[in-house]
């Protein structure tokens, strides 16, 4: 079964990337089929797992546009899941895509013809609600919220759960949230864990367990073009997201999300009265 999920928050350094490439290593790990995207014009997924943009021939922004299939510029990793690269030139995209019919469902339906090479699809957004943000939301089954824990980092979810809204009003009915991811977590304080309470309180959304730890050796990694699961494989940051990976394996397509929590009723999180359309691209 393949499961696209969207990693998403407009504001940067919450560690959206970390989580892509960590997720889909460890899952990775569990012999999961996995495909990373990278949806940023900045490239850090793609540099963080080895690969120089500079140098890269194809990458998502000739996808997107048409020029070639994304089979073709897909490329594999060292540690494991196979990455559709990014580039600057991704940049001009959202220009591009822009005035395009049916710009929204561009990246669903180059996915598509991948998708039944892959179980698992995982789509690491730019800190933007824009075209390509949208792009990735309409593609994903569920999309997963990382929040750093600090003063003021609630602040944007609202207007991501706004623009969630309108996904599952227009462009695909069927997106769930998994629920809030809390990183950069230092649970020696207070304050860590009382932003998360008031976070999952304020939105009543899912706050998925366990917190990701603050550590340098996440920063180490990426510097070195490996995962920190292979750098510092048995941290606790490493091993927390083998924790999530295994969570994410537990449940499938058709089971509700783990909802420990109320859920928001602005937010439809229902999985029952997702239209067929989904299951015809799936
Ligand atoms: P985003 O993609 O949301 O902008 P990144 O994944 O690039 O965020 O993370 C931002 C910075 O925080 C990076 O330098 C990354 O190495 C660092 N980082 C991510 N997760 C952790 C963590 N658990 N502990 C310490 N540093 C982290
Ligand atoms: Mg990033």
């Amino acid at each position: 079964m393949r499961r696209v999920i969207a990693v998403a928050n407009q504001k940067g350094g919450v560690a959206k990337t970390t989580t892509v490439a960590s997720l889909g290593v460890a899952l990775a790990e569990l012999g999961r089929r996995v495909l990373l995207v990278d949806l940023d014009p900045q490239a850090c997924l793609t540099f963080s797992l080895g690969l120089d943009p500079e140098s890269l021939d194809l990458s998502v922004h000739d996808v997107l546009l048409g020029r070639v299939s994304a089979s073709v510029a897909i490329a594999s990793t060292a540690d494991g899941p196979a990455l559709l690269p990014s580039t600057i030139d991704l940049a001009g995209a959202e220009a591009m895509l822009l005035p395009r019919t049916g710009r929204e469902y561009v990246l669903r339906t180059a996915l598509e013809e991948v998708a039944d090479s892959y179980d698992e699809i995982l789509l690491d957004c730019a800190p933007s609600l824009g075209v390509l943000t949208i792009n990735a939301l309409t593609a994903a089954d569920e999309v997963l919220i990382p929040l750093q824990c600090e003063t003021l980092s609630h602040r944007g979810v609202g207007q991501l759960l706004d623009t969630i809204v309108d996904v599952q009003r227009l462009t695909n009915r069927g997106l769930r949230v998994r629920g809030v991811l809390p990183t950069l977590y230092d649970g020696r304080t207070n304050h860590a864990r009382s932003v998360v309470a008031d976070v999952a309180s304020r939105y009543e959304l899912p706050m998925l367990e366990p917190p990701i730890p603050k550590s340098i050796r996440f920063a180490e990694a990426p510097a070195a073009g490996r995962s920190v699961l292979v750098t510092a494989s048995r941290a606790p940051g490493a091993e927390a997201y083998r924790e999530h990976a295994r969570q994410l394996l537990e449940t499938s397509n058709e089971v509700a999300p783990p909802a420990s929590v109320a859920v928001d009723e602005t937010v439809d999180l229902t999985a029952d009265d997702r239209p067929s359309r989904r299951r015809v691209s799936a």
